[in-house]
């Protein structure tokens, strides 16, 4: 990986430049540039053969002044800890900007689920749980998912925990299933969040919702929900794309139905009426709003320039590089940023969090109402900096979480 396409180069990079618009000391600084605990852990797996595989894996926690640190767990195989690293970072700035009671972390296991049976998947999330259970609980450090990990792989992980502890501890994971503690509206909502920030940006650029297209690269549980609501909402969804390529129909396309196609064939690709285009091509494409939906450094300053949405939700964590957002900045692409845009996800998980804790459950009408209120009047808090120190929405965006944690962290004595 080079240097420049580093994530943790570039969550250090960012951060760098909140600390001088701010004006922070050096010693403030010094605290937040790097997580304060990383923990990487092997963890021996039976395989269905027989044979026993090691699999790597981390878990890292950069800053918990306003709270339990909380974030996802991904299961990749080209995941590294410089990865996690940064996510975890991205994960501080992403709860204090929408002002949940939670600092940031991070998990990872370096393998690949679509190679694993389901019994090899079962004990890989019930031993990594075995592995980092010492440094995680319901108060210290909440794990749910990401990129390649489901509600399943929740559910196994919250009952090796109840196990482990002894009782049942449903707070210790979010993003479960329904009948096991998870919250209704969970599933939709990092897709609903983006929906909710690309609604009032629209609003703000004088645009019909109800007449635009969208792009949207990525076709796993954010990239499918973002286009079954927006298609609720009147939108043209003309290109999606998953790992193995893109499809384009500028008359536009029926998410369920591509959803359907996807299940029987493994892919997007070859959707009836569709021309099969690249996933370079995906993000060319010509629409008002492209949603990076799927892994990190997808816009760079190589393809940045080609780009021809008016407005880019990044529902990904790190799909833009910082090159590509100078480039987007001349061409006045209205850049949505990730950690605010994807904010629902970790929004919702803190329902969750509630009603477990609490033992009552909410109506799915009540998520949704308090999950648009908080996604709006963060994207609005986020605006209005940018306005008024004259800063890109993602400097702004760092401006307000940053400012957050620093002052979390002078309450705490921290420095
Ligand atoms: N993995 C999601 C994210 O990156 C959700 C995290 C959570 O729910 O804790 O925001």
């Amino acid at each position: 990986m080079s240097e420049e396409l580093n994530p943790f180069k570039i969550a250090q990079k960012q951060l760098e430049k909140s600390v001088e618009v701010l004006g922070l000391e050096e010693e403030v600084h010094e605290i937040l540039k790097e997580p304060m605990r990383e923990f990487k852990v092997r963890i021996p797996i039976k395989m269905d053969d027989g044979t026993t595989k090691t699999f790597t894996g981390f878990r890292v926690q950069h800053n918990d002044a306003r709270g339990p640190t909380k974030g996802g767990l991904r299961f990749h195989p080209d995941e590294t800890l410089d990865t996690v690293k940064a996510l975890s970072m991205w994960m501080t700035w992403k709860c204090a900007v929408v002002g949940i009671p939670y600092g940031g972390g991070k998990g990872g296991v370096i393998c690949n689920p679509k190679e694993l049976s389901v019994s090899e998947l079962e004990r890989l999330s019930r031993g990594y749980v075995r592995a980092i259970a010492q440094i995680i609980s319901p108060l210290k450090d909440i794990p749910a998912p990401d990129v390649y990990t489901t509600p399943q792989v929740m559910a196994w992980m919250m009952d090796e925990y109840s196990t482990i502890v002894g009782y049942n501890a449903p707070g210790i994971i979010t993003g479960k299933p329904i009948p096991i503690g998870g919250s209704l509206g969970r599933g939709n909502a990092t897709a609903q969040g983006a929906v909710f920030c690309i609604r009032e940006a629209e609003k703000l650029l004088d645009m019909d919702l109800s007449k635009s297209t969208a792009a949207i690269q990525g076709y796993g549980n954010a990239g499918y929900y973002a286009a079954h609501i927006m298609k609720g909402m009147g939108v043209k969804i003309i290109a999606v794309s998953d790992s193995k390529g893109g499809i384009y129909n500028p008359k536009g396309m029926d998410p369920e139905a591509i959803l359907e196609h996807k299940r029987k064939t493994r892919s997007v690709i070859n959707f009836p009426g569709a021309k099969n285009i690249s996933n370079a091509e995906l993000l060319e494409v010509d629409c008002d709003v492209l949603m990076p939906a799927a892994l990190e450094n997808q816009i760079t300053g190589k393809n940045a320039d080609k780009i021809k949405a008016k407005i880019v939700a990044e529902l990904a964590n790190g799909p833009v590089t910082p090159d590509a957002d100078e480039i987007f900045m001349k061409k006045g692409i209205f850049d949505i940023p990730d950690f605010l845009c994807n904010a629902g996800g970790v929004t919702v998980s803190y329902f969750e969090w509630v009603q477990n804790q609490t033992g009552l459950y909410w109506p799915e009408q009540e998520v949704f109402e308090r999950l648009d209120k908080i996604m709006t009047e963060s994207f609005c808090a986020v605006h209005n900096t940018s306005t008024e120190k004259n800063i890109d929405m993602r400097t702004a965006a760092y401006v307000l979480a940053v400012s957050r944690v620093v002052e979390s962290m002078r309450l705490r004595g921290w420095f």
